[in-house]
Parts: C-alpha cells; sequence; structure tokens
C-alpha cells in the first residue's frame, strides 16, 4: 500500500474542527485510507469563544468542561489511521517544500509535509480571556485570576465598543452594576457599529440601566500600566488619565497569520483566497477557511456556510476532478449579529432583519448558547453531506 498522505490542518476552532469532521466523513472515505488528516492546535482543548463573556463573570454558570471540550474526545469515532490531533504551534510555513514547521508546547520542533494544507488559524483580540491561544491549563489560570480581580475590585474599565465589549459589559453590570463602577470605553461615537444604529442605541439603554456608564468618542492610548497599590492607570487621548481597579480589553481582534509567508497575506493579514478557498500563490491544494481568511468578515456564519462547499472543492482537488465540485462560494452578505447585554436584555439582527430583545435573549442571551459547545466540537451540524 502507498505511503498516505496527509491533509494538514492547522488551527482547531470552529473551523479546523468542523471542516476535518467534514473531509473524515464524507470526503476522506471513498479514498481507502490514502488521506489521514492531521489537526494541529495549541490547546487539547477547543474553545467555545461565544460563551467567555458569561464564563468569565459567571465560572459556575458556564464551567472550563463545558467551555472547553476536549478535542480528541471529540474525535473518537475515527482510527489514529484516519486522524492525529498534535497539541503544537505552527511557525512557518513552506509553500515550496510544502512543509510546516511546528513547536510544541514544551518548545520541541518538528516538521510536517502535507498534501493538502487547510489554514484556520484565526484571530486573536489583545486579551487573550476571549480568544486564547495557549494550553487549557493556562487559560483556565488567567480566567481564574480575572475572576477574581473581578470580586476585589471597586472600578472596572471595559474598552471596546463591539459585540464582545458590549457583552462582558453587560455581564459586569448584571453582577456588579449596584456595588461597583463599570465603564465601557467605546472608541467610537456608537456602540455596536458594524450594524444599524438602533442596536447599538437599545444596547447603551440596557447598559445604563445596569449601571455602566458609556463613553463615547475617547480612545485609550498605550497600554494600561500598573501602579505599586495594584492600580491601572489608563492614558485616554483627551490628555486626561483614569485610574482603575481592572482594565479588560475587548478590542483589536487581529489574524493570527504571523507563521505565513507575506506574500499570501493582505493588508490586513489575512489569507487572501479566491471564491474557491484556494490561497493563491501557495501551490495547489492550499486552503484557507474562517476568520483568517480574506472571504470571511468574522462570524460562525462565514466558517459553517462555507464547511461543505470547501470540502466539495477539496474533494475534487484531491481526486483530480474525479469526485467533487468546484463551487463558487458567495457569503451571505446579509446583517447578523446577535449581542445580548446582561442577563434579561439582548439586540439582533439576523439576516437583515431585526428581531426583539426577547427573542435574542432566547437564542443566545439567556446561555450564551453553551450547549451548542460539544456539539461544535463533535462536528453535529456536519453529520450529513451537504449536495451542491
Ligand atoms: C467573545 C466572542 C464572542 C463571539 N460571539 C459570536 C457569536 O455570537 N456569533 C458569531 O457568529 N461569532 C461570534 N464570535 C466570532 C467567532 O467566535 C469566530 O468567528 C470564530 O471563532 C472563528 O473561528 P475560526 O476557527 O475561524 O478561528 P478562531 O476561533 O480564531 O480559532 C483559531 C484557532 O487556531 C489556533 N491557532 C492560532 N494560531 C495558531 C498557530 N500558529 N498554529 C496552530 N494553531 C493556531 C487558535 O488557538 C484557535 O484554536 C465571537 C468571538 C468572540 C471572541
Amino acid at each position: 500500500m502507498a505511503p498516505q498522505k496527509t491533509v494538514l490542518i492547522l488551527g482547531g476552532s470552529f473551523a479546523g474542527v468542523s471542516l476535518a469532521h467534514y473531509l473524515l466523513r464524507h470526503v476522506l472515505p471513498s479514498f481507502e485510507d490514502s488521506y489521514r488528516v492531521v489537526l494541529v492546535n495549541p490547546s487539547r482543548n477547543f474553545f467555545f469563544k461565544i460563551a467567555a463573556p458569561r464564563a468569565l463573570v459567571r465560572p459556575d454558570l458556564i464551567p472550563p468542561e463545558t467551555l472547553m471540550p476536549e478535542i480528541e474526545t471529540s474525535f473518537s469515532e475515527y482510527t489514529s489511521t484516519e486522524f492525529e490531533f498534535m497539541q503544537a504551534y505552527a511557525t512557518n510555513l513552506n509553500t515550496a517544500l510544502r512543509q510546516v514547521h511546528l513547536q510544541g508546547i514544551d518548545g520541541s520542533s518538528s516538521v510536517l509535509e502535507y498534501e493538502a494544507l487547510v489554514i484556520a488559524t484565526g484571530t486573536s483580540s489583545k486579551s487573550s480571556l476571549w480568544s486564547p491561544r495557549d494550553p487549557k491549563e493556562v487559560t483556565v489560570d488567567a480566567m481564574t485570576a480575572t475572576h477574581q480581580a473581578l470580586q476585589r475590585a471597586m472600578h472596572v474599565v471595559v474598552v471596546g465598543g463591539g459585540a464582545v465589549g458590549v457583552e462582558v459589559a453587560g455581564e459586569l453590570g448584571s453582577e456588579f452594576g449596584n456595588t461597583k463602577k463599570i465603564t465601557l470605553y467605546s472608541g467610537s461615537s456608537r456602540l455596536l457599529t458594524m450594524v444599524r444604529p438602533r442596536l447599538g442605541r437599545d444596547a447603551e439603554s440596557y447598559l445604563t440601566s445596569l449601571g455602566v456608564k458609556v463613553v463615547h468618542g475617547i480612545r485609550l492610548t498605550g497600554s494600561p500600566k500598573s501602579t505599586v497599590d495594584k492600580k491601572t492607570i489608563v492614558q485616554l487621548d483627551n490628555g486626561e488619565t483614569i485610574s482603575a481597579d481592572l482594565v479588560l480589553d475587548a478590542t483589536g481582534s487581529k489574524p493570527n497569520s504571523e507563521y505565513i509567508p507575506k506574500h499570501l497575506l493582505d493588508e490586513k493579514g489575512s489569507v487572501k483566497v479566491d471564491t474557491h478557498f484556494r490561497v493563491a500563490g501557495a501551490g495547489p491544494k492550499v486552503y484557507s477557511l474562517g476568520d483568517i481568511a480574506s472571504y470571511s468578515h468574522g462570524g460562525i456564519l462565514d466558517v459553517t456556510d462555507a464547511v461543505a462547499p470547501l470540502g466539495s472543492i477539496m474533494e475534487y482537488d484531491l481526486s483530480n476532478g474525479m469526485f467533487g465540485k468546484v463551487v463558487e462560494f458567495k457569503r451571505n452578505e446579509k446583517e447578523t449579529m446577535i449581542v445580548p447585554v446582561g442577563r434579561s436584555k439582548a439586540v439582533g439582527v439576523v439576516f437583515g432583519y431585526r428581531i426583539p430583545s426577547f427573542l435574542a435573549w432566547v437564542i443566545k442571551g439567556r446561555t450564551f448558547m453553551v450547549s451548542s459547545s460539544i456539539p461544535y466540537s463533535r462536528g453535529d451540524g456536519f453529520k450529513k453531506k451537504v449536495l451542491l
């Protein structure tokens, strides 16, 4: 039997995990063990980012084992010939040699050759609390330390008026709005600038009623500095400084693409893909999926809608055109976002239609959809092959 070839997937979050299940169930079986999937991620655990704002403030409602299911357990239906998980960071991509250099979390180095490569290393925000690139233990320690600091803090500053900043401020307002000073700096003229103004206005009014002070038009400059009395000093761009006990930074989502040659990236650092997810200039059978890819505006729908089309294109490429189909991918451009604001309110727009607070709360605000964490890691949404 010819040696197995490797389909290498970098990044074990929504994109990497979903595609791995799709390929293992619906694409690779017809190649009779010619290919194995190797999934590389710095953590052995999937991180359900969506629920991070509530998990940080109320870990009793969303404990680490629900927030971070183990990846290998979620892939236990496959044999070791079909699937391998590697806990490592990709540190260098050499498209000429078709190799990826990896660094294990113990610092060890290795090199993997690929027949096909999927870049799905996503994005990270400035704070690792909502988009960690570390092993689970490091993330749990960071979340626990912040949770404890929250109990002691009298003034908490949240930076960033996007969905994550609003969700974090809402959780803080629900929990501590009557006992602590909570300030949200939007860094803009309104909240939730990605969607129509009405949502930002509603979110602001819900936050205000929870005791959160929302400040617009002022940005933080430089990094927050700690003082000997354990305060954090933040410099504002209006020349003032503020002192807080804790600053939570919900800004600055950047692609995790530092290991990728620059000519494969656009000006934002995203991987340039065509409408078939193929990475131009990277050689054959190199693809990118999810938040890191240039087609994505960031969000789960841009992952889940793309999994089956990419699976079909990979099937076509791996079989030299005998199976699969090359389909043009068009992302759904309709405005969609649901943002919980505390325990009982939420704002939302779904496929262009604004939905009432109660419905947005039922869909996301009630539980932060945490019951979907394990199903996402098991690829439950991809049990059937999608006919395109
Ligand atoms: C707090 C929060 C709430 C959100 N809520 C929603 C929501 O309600 N609805 C919605 O649609 N979207 C939401 N999003 C966005 C959504 O989480 C992202 O769209 C989604 O996570 C993208 O998945 P991904 O797999 O492309 O990338 P990511 O989730 O960013 O995952 C990338 C993976 O790659 C790993 N990685 C990074 N660098 C390397 C490397 N060098 N080598 C190997 N692995 C690496 C990372 O550790 C990570 O596991 C939210 C995001 C946040 C932060």
